[in-house]
C-alpha cells in the first residue's frame, strides 16, 4: 500500500514538473519569437483601444507613426515578463501603458527596445524596502535586468501631465536606457558620447549654486548626480518640452539630438535618423 502512494505521488509530482517546465518553454519561445510575432500579427483592438483611451503621446502621432509606434509596443510587450507584486495578475493597461512609456522614450532610437531588462516588476502601490528602510516608488537594477514600478506612482505621472515634470515611467524607463547604452549586447552604445557629454556637462552647470535660478526648473534632486539630472531632465522633455525649450535651449537640443525626437512637435519624430 504504501509503495502503491510512492508510486503515485512520484508519478504526480513528475507530471507537475512536466506540465511547468512545459509552460515555461513555451513562454521562452514566445518571448524569443517577439520581434517576429510584432511585426506579422496585428496589434490587438484591446491594447490600441488602451493607447488611443490613455496615452496622449500616441494619440499624436501620424498615423504611419502610430503603426510604427504599436509594433515597437508590441515587441517590448511580448519580450518582456511582467511580474505582479502583492497583487495577483497583471492587467492588459499595465502591460500596454508601462510598455508604451519605454516605447515613446526610444521611439526615436531604433532597435532599442531596453532588452537587457527583461522583468518589470509591478507593486500597486509605493513598497517598503527592508534594505533603505524607507518607501519607493520605483527604481532600476541592472544586475538582475528588474525594472520596478509602482503603479499608483506610474498612473499619477502621467495624470499630473504637464504640470510638475514629474513622471515616475519616465523617470525609471531613463534609467534603464542610460544603463542599457553601457550593457554589452545588440543594443551597446547606441547614444552618441560627445552629447551625452555634453548634457552632463549642462547638468554640472545648471547644478551650480551660480545657477540656481535654473536649478529651480527641476526639483533638487536633479542634481543628487548625472543619472539623476539625466532621468529627470527627460521627465520635463516629455512632460512640458516647450517650458524647457523655453528656459535652457541648449539643454533641450541635447536631447532632441540624443533621443532623436522633438515632443514639442510629436509628429517630428523620426526613425530614419540614429542619434549620431
Ligand atoms: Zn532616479
Amino acid at each position: 500500500m504504501i509503495t502503491f502512494f510512492l508510486i503515485t505521488g512520484f508519478i504526480t509530482i513528475a507530471v507537475i514538473r512536466y506540465k511547468r517546465d512545459l509552460q515555461d518553454g513555451y513562454r521562452v519561445v514566445l518571448r524569443s519569437a517577439g520581434p517576429f510575432r510584432s511585426k506579422i500579427v496585428p496589434i490587438s483592438p484591446v491594447y490600441r483601444k488602451i493607447l488611443v483611451d490613455y496615452f496622449p503621446y500616441y494619440n499624436a502621432l501620424t498615423a504611419s507613426d502610430k503603426a510604427r509606434f504599436e509594433r515597437k509596443l508590441c515587441q517590448i510587450i511580448y519580450s518582456k515578463i511582467f511580474i505582479p507584486r502583492d497583487f495577483d495578475e497583471v492587467t492588459d493597461e499595465m502591460k500596454v501603458l508601462i510598455s508604451a512609456t519605454a516605447v515613446q522614450l526610444t521611439f526615436g532610437l531604433d532597435g532599442v527596445y531596453l532588452s537587457h531588462f527583461r522583468k518589470i516588476l509591478i507593486y500597486p502601490n509605493d513598497y517598503y524596502s527592508s534594505i533603505t528602510k524607507k518607501f519607493h516608488k520605483g527604481e532600476v537594477n541592472p544586475a538582475f535586468g528588474i525594472i520596478v514600478l509602482s503603479w499608483h506612482s506610474y498612473v499619477m505621472g502621467y495624470l499630473n501631465s504637464n504640470q510638475d515634470g514629474v513622471n515616475l515611467g519616465l523617470h525609471e524607463m531613463a534609467h534603464a536606457l542610460r544603463l542599457e547604452n553601457i550593457i554589452r549586447n545588440s543594443e551597446y552604445q547606441f547614444f552618441n558620447e560627445v552629447l551625452l557629454n555634453r548634457l552632463d556637462e549642462y547638468g554640472m552647470a545648471v547644478c551650480e549654486p551660480a545657477d540656481y535660478e535654473q536649478v529651480k526648473f527641476f526639483r533638487p534632486y536633479a542634481c543628487a548626480n548625472t543619472h539623476e539630472f539625466f532621468a529627470v531632465a527627460v521627465e520635463n522633455f516629455f512632460e512640458r518640452p516647450m517650458q524647457l525649450q523655453l528656459a535652457m535651449p541648449g539643454l533641450y537640443a541635447v536631447l532632441c539630438a540624443l533621443l532623436n525626437q522633438d515632443p514639442a512637435n510629436y509628429s517630428s519624430a523620426t526613425s530614419k535618423d540614429s542619434a549620431a
